[in-house]
């Protein structure tokens, strides 16, 4: 660190999107300090899968992580159904000309790769550092932290808040909007019996036609048929009236996000793995098979919470601190990727300006439509798709069909998920 601890920028909360903001300055002139409140490298095993849109992608390609990425699954279809009624869409990265539609990773493997490309940069980056006070004037933002057992400070011209939102309280002028799902998401990685069973090599094909390996059940083998025919890659969203299901393609198994009350939750993280595999096919249905094998299995409370406005004075909020969305659209990291990207642009484009009123306002209007629609397009998923009215039912059936019949709008939704609100 720089004595007296004065920087350009310091970053509150080294997660994903605090990471990203560090890698796209480093090399920008600007000093940044970065601060982590988890001793870091501790185990930071998170089982949860994250879905990131082709932009993403772009994106991380930049701050130069993607490479160094492990078991990435692209997606080339999306399957959209709603249980109990008869509507359906399937959306294809061909119909879009494009080679994924998204990438499935492990939200662990993300947080590794940017923690090893932080280390190597040399940038100012301290773990086990948690920012206790944060403070503001028109010229100045000061913080407090506890690190190695003291109490340090520290000044920057602007403060980043990517702490997840847990600072929000003392921060002056704005408001943390908190609307709780009720619901919980439970994790897990899956092996389904037609994607175990199926063959992909030729010589496993070859074995199977000799019978050395085991054919898969007549009702593996149709769902397996409907797989191949989307050619693999294929992630499932499942709606019900109790929440949605997805189940991600990663590489031979899915990654499992299962929407579900908070009760449920409990009895499902308590379950032996066999009475689970079985109380999730019977929710999920046959579409792949029996479920043959589950990994450790994570819960998670499901909440909207968004800050109005993102900045402050000498503060700028990201990520999750700014708007924590429901998984079902797979938004959530991906907003707070290109929260990241588009502040970090603002700050190179004119480093004399950091945060003054006049660039905060310029972050605060290009982040407006984006994270408004992600906001508004994950809730309203939630809303309409978690519930049993009757109505409702046949309007989400009908939605799906007519969206299956419509290759424009069928674009649209797609390039929205690729790209944001600005796709
Ligand atoms: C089940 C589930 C599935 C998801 N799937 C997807 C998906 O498919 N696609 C997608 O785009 N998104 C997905 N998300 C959302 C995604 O995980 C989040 O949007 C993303 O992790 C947010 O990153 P962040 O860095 O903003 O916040 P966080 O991950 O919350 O990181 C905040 C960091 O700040 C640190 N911190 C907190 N307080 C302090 C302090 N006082 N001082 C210093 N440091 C501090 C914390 O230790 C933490 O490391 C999913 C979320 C869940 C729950």
């Amino acid at each position: 660190m720089t004595a007296p601890y004065d920087y350009d920028i310091i970053i509150i909360g080294g997660g994903p999107v605090g990471m990203a903001l560090a890698l796209a300055l480093r090399n920008s002139g600007t000093s940044v300090l970065l601060l982590e409140a988890r001793g870091l490298p501790e185990k930071t095993e998170d089982s949860r899968p994250l879905a990131l849109s082709h932009g993403s992608r772009i994106i991380l390609e930049y701050l130069g992580v993607w490479k160094a990425l492990p078991d990435i699954t692209p997606i080339t279809t999306i399957h959209i159904s709603n249980r109990g009624g008869f509507g359906r869409t399937v959306l294809t990265a061909d119909n879009m000309g494009v080679p994924a539609l998204g990438y499935v990773m492990n939200h662990h493997d993300v947080f590794r790769c940017m923690h090893e490309a932080l280390q190597h940069s040399g940038a100012d980056y301290l773990t086990g550092a948690q920012v206790t006070r944060l403070k503001t004037s028109a010229r100045i933002g000061q913080i407090e932290f506890q690190h190695a057992e003291l109490t340090k400070k520290a000044t920057a011209k602007l403060l980043v808040v990517a702490d997840g939102g847990r600072l929000t309280a003392q921060i002056e002028g704005v408001t943390q909007h908190v609307h709780d799902y009720q619901q919980w998401a439970v994790v897990a990685r899956i092996k389904s019996e037609h994607a175990a069973n199926m063959p992909s090599t030729a010589s496993e094909k070859a074995s199977m036609k000799r019978g050395a390996v085991a054919r898969p059940s007549k009702t593996a083998r149709s769902a397996g048929k409907e797989f191949q025919r989307l050619g693999g890659g294929v992630a499932y969203e499942r709606f019900t009236p109790d929440g949605p299901v997805a189940l991600l393609p990663s590489g031979e198994d899915f990654a499992l996000v299962w929407t579900v009350s908070p009760s449920a939750a409990q009895e499902i993280l308590a379950l032996d793995d066999a009475a689970f595999l079985v109380r999730l096919h019977d929710h999920f249905g046959d579409r792949l098979g029996k479920f043959i094998k589950a990994g450790k299995r994570s819960g998670f409370p499901l909440a909207l919470k968004y800050t109005t406005p993102i900045t402050a004075c000498r503060i700028a909020l990201v990520g999750n601190a700014a708007q924590t969305l429901h998984p079902v659209a797979g938004q959530g990291f991906n907003l707070g990727l290109r929260d990241a990207w588009e502040l970090a642009e603002e700050i190179i484009a004119s480093p004399t300006e950091t945060g003054t009123p006049a660039m905060l306002a310029r972050y605060r209007h290009k982040r407006r439509v984006d994270s408004g629609a992600g906001r508004l397009f994950t809730d309203s998923l939630v809303k309409l798709f978690s519930n049993d009215y009757p109505v409702l039912g046949s309007v989400r059936s009908i939605g799906l069909s007519a969206l299956d019949c419509l290759p424009q709008a069928k674009r649209f939704v797609a390039r929205r998920m690729m790209f944001g609100a600005r796709g």
